[in-house]
């Protein structure tokens, strides 16, 4: 089923794309998933909870989220730059779109309550956000490093009656903050649901995310033809688990004439623990109960993601980003640290728009493709804004 290359490349029966997925789970867990893929075919076919749905992106979320031109840029770089603004969503993320769906998902199941891990925070702000909304009970583990650096979204989570628990151990980060999430879960995942951040995580999660995003995508594809009259030269999104550009990308694989981006951190450098770049300097690995590129020492051991970006920062990456590389259909490349807060600078001054760190990422990529390429139509995904990293660029990174 996945020789060829259509908008629903789906994982076998086994939850693999390629070589990269599975369950690397206990048998327990494993049957609790099942009931969750279950549940989630189910949902997805069932008019109510596709109307539910849907009336929440529109209404809650605020969707569509508009295809913007901008111009300023488009004439300094040479090429026309259009941003997908799912900054303008209610919480000012992506995350919103797979969070909503996930909560709607636990409810039917009998749920009474969500847990999640989170990096920038931007995932336990919308998990906490939905969960509010819909009336679970939430627990949000975060990486004490994280909860320093991303103060507002811990206030904003509590303010929604979230229990944020910071996570002490290793690097205090991302990856830690999926262990303990894991280990709070198997003890209660009668009464929880895992509402994963990303396209990660054991089969069905990356599945589910993924669907739950692709609403970004089959917007993206028809604004840009309704505005262009025709689709985009390039796309281009960021790649921390990989959930903001499988939502973008989904619309677009099938459209052999667009070529692919994702960009991943490179943080300070090639190094080991220099980087968060998964796809790039990754080797096989198992993490957090599924295969995929994993950055790991000789010895296989689990290095330390690092990036800038705080939703970036984690070593592994979803599965079928690395199918997706295999098959050559996606092109994966690196922005740096500094490459990144320039453009976050960059889209700031030119444009009035103030990006996210994460999706800065992505702009960075686009203006250094303008070196080499000229007067195509470029599509970028600004997955989320920068209210949340303000006060961390003007300490770290001033403008001189
Ligand atoms: C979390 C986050 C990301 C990275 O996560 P993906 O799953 O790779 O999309 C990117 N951008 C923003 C704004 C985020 O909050």
């Amino acid at each position: 089923m996945q020789e060829k290359i259509n908008n629903n490349i789906l994982p076998d029966k086994n939850g693999f794309y390629g070589n990269y997925g599975g369950q690397y789970i206990t048998e327990e867990l494993k049957e609790e998933f099942d009931r969750i893929e279950k549940a989630f075919l189910e949902a997805k076919e069932d008019e109510t909870f596709k109307n539910e749905l849907n009336y929440l992106l529109k209404n809650y979320v605020g969707r569509p989220s508009p295809i913007f031109y901008a111009k300023n840029l488009s004439e300094k770089y040479n090429n026309n730059i259009y941003l997908k603004r799912e900054d303008l969503n209610h919480t000012g993320a992506h995350k919103i779109n797979h969070c909503l769906g996930e909560v709607l998902l636990a409810k039917r199941m009998g749920k009474k309550k969500v847990i999640a891990e989170t990096g920038a925070g931007q995932h336990g702000v919308a998990l906490a956000t939905a969960a509010a909304l819909l009336g679970l009970e939430c627990d949000i583990y975060m990486g004490e490093v994280d909860v320093e650096k991303e103060k507002p979204n811990v206030e904003r989570m509590r303010i929604l009656n979230a229990n944020v628990i910071p996570v002490k151990s290793g690097s205090k980060t991302l990856k830690e903050a999926v262990d303990e999430a894991f280990v709070a879960y198997i003890k209660s995942y009668k009464d929880t649901m895992y509402a994963i951040g990303s396209v990660v995580g054991p089969h069905p999660f990356p599945m589910i995310v993924e669907y739950f995003q692709s609403v970004v995508g089959s917007e993206a594809r028809e604004q840009f033809i309704e505005q262009t009259g025709d689709l985009p030269d390039i796309i281009i999104a960021c790649v921390g688990g990989g959930s903001n550009s499988i939502g973008l990308f989904s619309g677009f694989l099938n459209d052999e004439n667009v070529k692919i981006y994702g960009v991943e951190p490179l943080g300070k450098g090639t190094k080991l623990g220099e980087n968060a770049a998964s796809i790039t300097y990754g080797k096989d690995g198992i993490l957090h109960g599924f295969k995929c590129k994993l950055l790991q020492d000789e010895n296989g051991n689990v290095a330390n993601a690092y990036s800038v970006a705080s939703g970036l920062d984690y070593p592994g990456v979803g599965p079928k980003h690395c199918f997706l590389n295999d098959i050559k259909r996606v092109n994966y490349v690196t922005v740096n640290d500094i490459e990144a807060v320039n453009a976050f600078y960059e889209l700031s001054q030119k444009e009035g728009i103030i990006p996210a760190l994460e999706s800065s990422h992505a702009l960075a990529y686009a203006l250094k493709l303008s070196e080499s390429v000229k007067n195509k139509n470029i599509l970028v995904n600004l997955s989320g804004r920068g209210d949340k990293d303000i006060a961390f660029v003007l300490d770290k990174f001033p403008k001189v």
